[in-house]
């Protein structure tokens, strides 16, 4: 799935007719681009929100063609709700799953008793036994800790295990600081984590948004991007050529350091994707 140069765009399952109409738009001019595979996010934490993916993933599928890899969580759930989920996908043909923990939402139920809240790598153990190589198996890598990160070393420690137990590529948490996602590959070659790591590529279209996110998820806003968005707060228009604008010069770097596949994050439309991948594809 991975060989050779490539693009994938992630996108969201939408909650309205209307908002599946616009997706399903966007698709369209997006799968001109002859992505590798188009990914489809996932609720978390037990909010009973996997319908939602799996009805987007349905659509996806028969109105493009394309792979399709939904994303999966795992937390506060048993590994018999998985297995449904998991057969689900398996009769309509899905190939790849994204395996991933989740986020615990405040109003889900509390964790069973008898057992511990799941971590990605038991989703991706409970992949491989029950079908064996029929998915591909990605995960996330946190180039900047998670915030529940309790050490570099423990991290590293985690996606080693992660590869031993068969996840075979894994996608970025956003970022906006190329140098961090060279220097983590560096690490991540010297700890024996030969998988590819897709760079996760977001571009910036609320101020706001971002500087509540990069403080939630600790990732870092570069001072020259941060002091142009916060002189041009409240400015949509120029909020959105800056952010952007430094997207490009991002992916533009990323192409100049031989990197040859981007992770898209789209939020559902095609209009930035499509320039943020000509620049790539141009550089
Ligand atoms: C590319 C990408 C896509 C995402 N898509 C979604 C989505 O669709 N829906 C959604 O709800 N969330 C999504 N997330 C967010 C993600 O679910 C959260 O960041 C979550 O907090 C961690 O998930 P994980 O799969 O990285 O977990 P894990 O790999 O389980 O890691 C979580 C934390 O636990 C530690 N850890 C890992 N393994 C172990 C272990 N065996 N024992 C003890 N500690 C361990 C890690 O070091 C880390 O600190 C996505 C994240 C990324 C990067």
């Amino acid at each position: 799935m991975l060989s050779g140069p490539g693009v994938s765009f992630e996108l969201f399952p939408p909650k309205t007719p209307q908002g599946m109409e616009k997706l399903l738009a966007a698709l369209g001019d997006l799968a001109s681009l002859s992505p590798r595979f188009v990914s489809v996010t996932s609720g978390a934490g037990g909010s009973g929100r996997e319908e939602e993916t799996i009805s987007a993933v349905r659509a996806v599928m028969t109105a493009s063609g394309l792979p399709v890899m939904p994303h999966m969580t795992c937390v506060g759930r048993t590994e018999d709700e998985l297995l449904d989920v998991l057969r689900g996908y398996h009769e309509i043909g899905v190939k790849n799953i994204l395996a991933l923990r989740g986020d615990r939402k405040a109003d889900a139920p509390a964790p069973r008793p008898s057992g511990h809240d799941l971590h990605a790598i038991d989703l991706i153990r409970i992949v491989n036994r029950h079908f064996g190589e029929h998915f591909c198996v990605g995960g996330s890598a946190y180039i900047e800790p998670h915030p529940e990160s309790l050490g570099r070393d423990r991290d590293f420690h985690y996606m080693k295990e992660k590869q031993e137990a068969g996840m075979a590529f894994a996608v970025t948490q956003l970022f906006f600081e190329n140098r961090l996602y060279y220097d983590y590959l560096d690490a991540c070659a010297r700890h024996g984590i030969d998988m590819p790591i897709l760079p996760g590529i977001f571009t910036i279209t609320d101020g706001a948004w971002i500087r509540e996110f990069s403080a939630t998820h600790r990732v870092t806003i570069p001072p020259a991007l941060r002091s142009a968005l916060d002189r041009h707060d409240g400015d949509g228009e120029a909020i959105r050529r800056i952010g952007l604008d430094h997207t490009l010069a991002q992916v533009r770097d990323l192409a100049a350091h031989g990197v040859r596949h981007l992770h898209i994050y789209t939020m559902n439309r095609s209009e930035n994707p499509r320039i943020i991948w000509q620049a790539f594809t141009n550089a």
